[in-house]
């Protein structure tokens, strides 16, 4: 029997719409909204692509929302200035500087410059503190993870001493996701497991895991026999194996594959991610929710 196939299309729907839900009562109650400025430099494809999703899906759901395009050589003091602005703008409750950056600018200066209490990515050593002490310190849990937390819990797999075994150690994927799993709360603790280039046997590690967590960047890393019966597998990883033309646009789209090969494991894990539509849906969703967050704490109410 083939495995449960975990949709984050379908989960984006549904988180989507309750966020929706409660900004209108906050507007109604409150008469405010979330506000979110998306500052973007340069003209990068992808991150051109990313930033108009996080836009549309903004509007959809009734943020506020600011766009704040910078050509490729702005200088590092004049996007300081920007995220100063948008620091001091009352109207706005999250702050998104889409990464990469140019290599003139260094990013860290620009992530250190956000106003942690705005930082809906989750990246200011504030907000990784805050996250490693767990509970209620937590602000802003960072959008992939918190996707992928999400999706386990939504889909109903218990991580209560769950094995859970992450492939990756990146501090956007692999070390904030192993943190939060290995919490003392709801929709964590598990014992945790992280692997890397350095590991000795990943194939050991891999095999006695109940929930497999792969953010490596490396496609079909995870072989099938790899995977212990049943258990679940979540792939984050979103890796370009060549192009194809769209039946929708008739344009050249990327060919995704993730870092398992799904036709093979789905037969024998018990659920499973596709790509693409399956973390990479619950990142935007959760860029938003943290927005919703940050209006909430700041009117007492989260
Ligand atoms: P990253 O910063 O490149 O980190 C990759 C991690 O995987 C590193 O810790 C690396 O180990 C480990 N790794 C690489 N090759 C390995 C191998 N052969 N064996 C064992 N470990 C290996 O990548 P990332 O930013 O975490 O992203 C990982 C993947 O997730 C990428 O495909 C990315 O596109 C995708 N991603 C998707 C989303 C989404 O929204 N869907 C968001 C973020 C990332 P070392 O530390 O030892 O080098």
């Amino acid at each position: 029997m083939g495995a449960k196939i975990i949709s984050g299309t379908e989960f984006r729907k549904e988180i989507l719409d309750e966020i929706s839900t409660e900004v209108n009562y906050i507007k109604e109650k409150h008469g405010v909204v979330p506000g979110l400025v998306t500052i973007l430099v340069g003209e990068n494809p992808a991150s051109v692509s990313y930033v108009s999703l996080k836009i549309k899906t903004a509007n959809e759901i009734g943020f506020k929302e600011v766009q704040e395009n910078r050509p490729e050589d702005i200088s590092e003091e004049d996007l300081l200035a920007l995220i100063d602005k948008y620091n001091r703008d009352d109207t706005i409750h999250g702050i998104l500087v889409q990464l990469p950056l140019p290599k003139h600018i260094d990013e860290k200066r620009v992530i250190y410059a956000i106003d942690p209490d705005k930082d809906v990515d989750g990246f200011h050593p504030v907000n990784v503190g805050r996250l490693m002490i767990g509970g209620s310190e937590v602000k802003f849990p960072p959008c992939t993870p918190a996707g992928i937390q999400e999706m386990i819990v939504r889909a109903g797999i218990k991580t209560e001493g769950a094995e859970v075994v992450v492939v990756g150690r990146s501090n956007i994927v692999g070390k904030p996701i192993a943190n939060m799993l290995l919490q003392k709360s709801p929709g964590a603790n598990a014992t945790v497991t992280v692997v890397h280039t350095r590991t000795r046997d990943m194939a050991a590690h891999c095999k006695r895991a109940d929930i497999l967590i792969v953010a490596a960047g490396v496609p079909g890393l995870v072989k099938p026999e790899w995977i212990k019966p049943g258990a679940c597998v979540i792939d984050v990883g979103v890796n370009r194996v060549g192009e194809k033309i769209s039946e929708k646009t008739g344009k050249k789209v990327p060919i995704l594959k993730g870092d398992v090969d799904f036709d093979a494991a789905k037969e024998i894990a018990g659920a499973i991610t596709p790509v693409p539509g399956g973390v990479g849906p619950m990142t935007i969703t959760m860029l938003m929710r943290n927005t919703l967050r940050s209006l909430k704490f700041k009117l007492g109410i989260a």
